[in-house]
C-alpha cells in the first residue's frame, strides 16, 4: 500500500526550532576524540606513505620493521635514520608550491567562464559560482607540456616527482595554515553569517569546518578553488609528472603507467567539464570548509590519490595486454555509471522531473524542506533509472573506476590498493551521513524513497 505524502506545494511551514539540516550541531563525546585522533593521525598516515614508497620501495610494513626494531634495541641510529628519511623542507619546493598556488588563483580569478548556480544552502542561499575549470584545466597543461622537458626544455617534467618531499612540506604547512585561517574567518568576518554552524567543540569545528561557503568578494570561493584547482588539477599533473620520471629512469612508459594515466585523466577531465554538476554535490552543497576540505585539497588530495603512480615509478609493471584491456574496459564501466547516475540526478531536477529516464516517464517524489529563514521550498527526488536501483548507485560506478585505477598496480603490494579502501570507508560513511541529513531535511519524504529504494549501494547486499 503506498504512502500517501502531502503535496509539497500545499504543506503548511513546519515548526522551525532554530535549528535547520546540514552539518551536526551536537557531537559526542566519541566523536570528538575521532575527530581529534583524524586531526593527528592522517598527516602522519601522509609521511608514513611517503616514507614508505620513497625509502622502502613503498612496502607498507618495512618501515615499520625497520624503525620499530632500532627504536626497541636502543640503536644510537634510530634518531639520525629517522630523521634522514623523513621529507626534508626546501626553498625550491616552497617556491614551487607558492607559485603553483598564485598561478591557480589568478587563473580561477581571470579566466573567463560561465557562472554557475549552487544549490540552495540550509539559510536560503543560491549562490553564483564562476566555472573556469576545464580551461584552467587546458591552459596549466599546455604550458606545463610546452614549458617542460615535454616541450620546449625549460625544465624537466618529473620536477613535481624530484620535489616530492619538499612539496608535502610545503603542502602541510599551506593545509594547515588554511585551516587555521577559514577557523578564524568563520569567527572573525565570515561570508555568510547564517549559514555558519557551531558544535560547541572547537576540534570538530575546526576538522569540519564553521562556514559553508568562504568566500573573497562575490565570486572567489574558498571550496570550489581549493578542491579543484590545487587538488584535482594538480592530480593529472603530478601523474605525469611521475610517468616523465619513469621514463627517465627505464627509457619508456609501462602500459600501466599510461592506463591509470588514462583513466585518472577521464575522472578529472569530466569533472572540469561536469563542473557546473559539481556545485550540486555534498562537496560545494552540504559541507563546510574546514580541515577536512582545507588540509584535505591540500595535502590528502594531491598526495593519496597520486600513490598509484608514484608506486609505479618504484614497480614499473608491464601488464598483459588482455589484463590491461579488461581493467580499461571496467574503468570505463564505472565511468558509465558513475556519469550516468549523477547525469540523471541533476537533469531530471532541472527538468523539474519532466523527463524520459531509460525511455520511460521519470518517477519522483516531490519533497518539501524548509530553510532557517522559515521559507518553505520543493524539490525532487528521483526514484528511477539509477537512482531507482539503489540510492547511491552513482558511488558503485566510482568504486569500479577506483578497483581499475589499483589493480593496474598488480596485487604484490598493498600500498597502491589504499585508494579503493579509503574511498570504499568515505563513501559508505558518506551513505550514512547523507542519510542523515536527508532525514533531517526531508523528513517523511525521504522515509517515503527508502521505502520505494530500500538499498543504500549494492541491492540486497547493502
Ligand atoms: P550525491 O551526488 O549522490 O549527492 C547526494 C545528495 O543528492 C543528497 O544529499 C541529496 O541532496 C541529493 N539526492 C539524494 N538522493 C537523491 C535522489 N534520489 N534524487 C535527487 N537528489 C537526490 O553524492 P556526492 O556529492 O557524495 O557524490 C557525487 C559524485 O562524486 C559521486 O559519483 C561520488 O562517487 C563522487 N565522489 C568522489 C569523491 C572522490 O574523492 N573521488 C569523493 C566524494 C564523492 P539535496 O536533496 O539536498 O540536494
Amino acid at each position: 500500500m503506498p504512502v500517501v505524502l502531502p503535496d509539497a506545494s500545499t504543506l503548511p511551514l513546519r515548526a522551525q526550532t532554530g535549528k535547520t539540516w546540514g552539518r551536526s550541531r551536537d557531537v559526542s563525546r566519541r566523536v570528538v576524540l575521532s575527530t581529534l585522533t583524524l586531526l593527528l593521525l592522517c598527516p602522519l598516515m601522509v609521511i608514513y606513505f611517503w616514507l614508505a614508497c620513497t625509502h622502502y620501495q613503498c612496502s607498507l610494513v618495512a618501515p615499520y620493521t625497520r624503525l620499530s626494531t632500532l627504536f626497541h634495541a636502543a640503536d644510537p641510529l634510530f634518531g639520525p635514520i629517522l630523521r634522514s628519511q623523513l621529507p626534508q623542507p626546501s626553498v625550491e619546493a616552497a617556491l614551487l608550491f607558492a607559485g603553483w598556488l598564485v598561478f591557480q588563483g589568478l587563473l580561477y580569478a581571470f579566466l573567463p567562464g560561465p557562472v554557475g548556480q549552487g544549490q540552495q544552502t540550509p539559510a536560503g542561499h543560491i549562490l553564483p559560482y564562476k566555472v573556469n575549470g576545464l580551461r584552467a584545466w587546458l591552459l596549466t597543461h599546455a604550458l606545463f607540456v610546452a614549458g617542460s622537458s615535454l616541450g620546449l626544455g625549460w625544465f624537466s617534467a618529473s620536477i613535481i616527482y624530484d620535489h616530492w618531499g619538499g612539496l608535502l612540506i610545503a603542502a602541510n604547512l599551506y593545509g594547515y595554515g588554511l585551516t587555521a585561517f577559514a577557523f578564524s574567518k568563520a569567527h572573525l568576518f565570515p561570508t555568510h553569517a547564517e549559514d555558519r554552524k557551531f558544535s560547541g567543540s572547537y576540534a570538530y569545528d575546526l576538522f569540519m569546518g564553521i562556514e559553508l561557503n568562504p568566500r573573497f568578494g562575490q565570486l572567489w570561493d574558498f571550496k570550489l578553488f581549493h578542491n579543484g584547482r590545487p587538488g584535482i588539477i594538480g592530480w593529472t599533473l603530478i601523474n605525469l609528472s611521475f610517468a616523465a620520471a619513469q621514463y627517465q629512469q627505464l627509457g619508456r612508459v609501462t602500459n600501466s603507467m599510461v592506463l591509470l594515466n588514462f583513466l585518472h585523466a577521464v575522472y578529472v577531465v569530466d569533472f572540469f567539464y561536469h563542473e557546473d554538476w559539481y556545485l550540486r554535490t555534498i562537496d560545494i552543497a552540504h559541507d563546510h570548509f574546514g580541515f577536512y576540505l582545507a588540509w584535505g585539497d591540500s595535502v590528502w588530495l594531491p598526495f593519496m590519490y597520486t600513490l598509484q603512480s608514484h608506486f609505479l615509478v618504484r614497480h614499473p609493471i608491464d601488464l598483459p595486454w588482455l589484463v590491461a584491456t579488461g581493467l580499461l574496459a571496467m574503468g570505463l564501466v564505472g565511468y558509465y555509471i558513475f556519469r550516468h547516475a549523477n547525469n540523471q540526478k541533476d537533469l531530471t531536477r532541472k527538468a523539474d522531473g519532466k523527463l524520459n529516464i531509460w525511455g520511460r516517464p521519470a518517477q519522483v517524489i516531490r519533497a518539501a524542506y524548509s530553510t532557517s529563514d522559515g521559507k518553505q521550498h520543493t524539490s525532487i527526488l528521483l526514484t528511477s533509472g539509477f537512482w531507482g536501483i539503489s540510492r547511491h548507485f552513482n558511488y558503485v560506478g566510482d568504486l569500479l573506476m577506483c578497483f581499475a585505477f589499483c589493480a593496474a598496480c598488480g596485487f604484490d603490494y598493498l600500498l597502491p590498493h589504499f585508494y579503493f579502501i579509503y574511498m570504499t570507508i568515505l563513501l559508505v560513511h558518506r551513505i550514512q551521513r547523507d542519510g542523515a541529513r536527508c532525514t533531517a531535511k526531508y523528513g517523511p519524504y525521504w522515509d517515503e524513497y527508502c521505502r520505494r529504494v530500500p538499498y543504500k549501494l549494492i541491492p540486497y547486499i547493502y
